[in-house]
C-alpha cells in the first residue's frame, strides 16, 4: 500500500510541475513572430500586411548605431509608437543593440532602462519581453532579466520552443533569411505537441544589414502559408496566456548554474 502510494507520487509529481508551467493546453500550431533592430520596413510593410492577415507580431526595438538617424534604414520613434497603436507588441533589444556578454551588470541595467524610459516617453507600454542583440547571451543577463521581472527572452537556435524543457530566458527562435525557405516551412511542422514555433525577422527587405534580409514576397508567402494552413500567429506577449513563465523560470534549470 505504501510502496503503491510512492509509486503513485513518482509518476504524478513531475506530471504536475509540467500542468503548473502550462497554464492552457498549447495548441498545435502556434506561432509567434517576432521582428528585430526596430528596421524602417516594420513600420512601412510588415504591420499593415499583419494587420491584413489579422496576424500579432512583437517589435523588438533598439536605437541601432551608428544609423538609428537614416529613416530609410530605421523606423522613428513615432512609427514605433504606431506600431503599439496598432495591436502589436514593442519589446526591448537593449537601446543601442549592446551584445549583453559586453556589458557590466549596471551597463545592462542602464541599456535596458534607456530602452523601457523611450517607450514611456512615446506612450508605448513598459517592455517585458527581450531579445539578446546578436543572439549573444550571458549568464548575467538572466539574473537582470529576473531582477527586473522580464518574461520571455529570445535567442536564435534554429529549433522549436519546448515550455517544459526551455528556460524562459532561452526561447529558441527560427530566423528567416533570403535563402532559408525549406528551413523555414520544415520548422513551422515542428508547431505541435505541446512545441511553439517562433520566427525571427529582420528586415522585409532591410536596408540596413542585406545579410538578414527577408524578400517581401517570401515574407508573403510565408504569411499566405500560415493563413492557408490554420495556424494561430500571436506576438510573445500571448505567450503569457499558455506558459506560466515565473514557474518555468524557477524549475527549468539555466545552463552554467
Ligand atoms: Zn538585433
Amino acid at each position: 500500500m505504501r510502496l503503491g502510494f510512492t509509486l503513485l507520487l513518482l509518476l504524478l509529481v513531475p506530471g504536475l510541475g509540467l500542468a503548473q508551467i502550462i497554464r492552457r493546453s498549447i495548441p498545435d500550431k502556434l506561432v509567434v513572430l517576432t521582428f528585430d533592430d526596430g528596421v524602417s520596413t516594420h513600420a512601412t510593410a510588415v504591420a499593415p500586411l499583419l494587420k491584413k492577415y489579422g496576424f500579432g507580431g512583437t517589435f523588438f526595438v533598439c536605437e541601432f548605431p551608428p544609423d538609428f538617424a537614416d529613416k530609410q534604414k530605421y523606423m522613428s520613434w513615432e512609427q514605433i509608437k504606431q506600431l503599439d497603436k496598432m495591436g502589436f507588441e514593442v519589446a526591448n533589444h537593449t537601446l543601442t543593440h549592446k551584445h549583453v556578454g559586453k556589458l557590466t551588470k549596471d551597463q545592462l541595467i542602464g541599456e535596458l532602462d534607456a530602452l523601457e524610459a523611450r517607450c514611456a516617453a512615446y506612450g508605448i507600454p513598459k517592455p517585458v519581453n527581450f531579445a539578446y542583440p546578436g543572439y549573444a547571451i550571458h549568464p548575467q543577463a538572466y539574473e537582470v532579466l529576473g531582477e527586473k521581472d522580464y518574461h520571455f527572452a529570445r535567442i536564435g537556435g534554429d529549433r522549436a520552443y519546448d515550455p517544459t524543457r526551455d528556460h524562459p530566458y532561452l526561447i529558441p527562435s527560427y530566423t528567416t533569411l533570403k535563402d532559408n525557405r525549406e528551413v523555414i516551412l520544415k520548422g513551422l511542422e515542428e508547431a505541435k505537441y505541446g512545441k511553439i514555433v517562433i520566427l525571427t525577422i529582420h528586415g522585409v527587405p532591410d536596408y540596413a544589414h542585406d545579410w538578414v534580409t527577408t524578400p517581401p514576397a517570401l515574407f508573403e508567402e510565408y504569411l499566405n502559408y500560415l493563413r492557408d494552413n490554420n495556424y494561430k500567429v500571436i506576438a510573445l506577449r500571448d505567450l503569457d496566456q499558455y506558459v506560466d513563465w515565473k514557474e518555468a523560470a524557477r524549475v527549468i534549470a539555466l545552463p552554467g548554474r
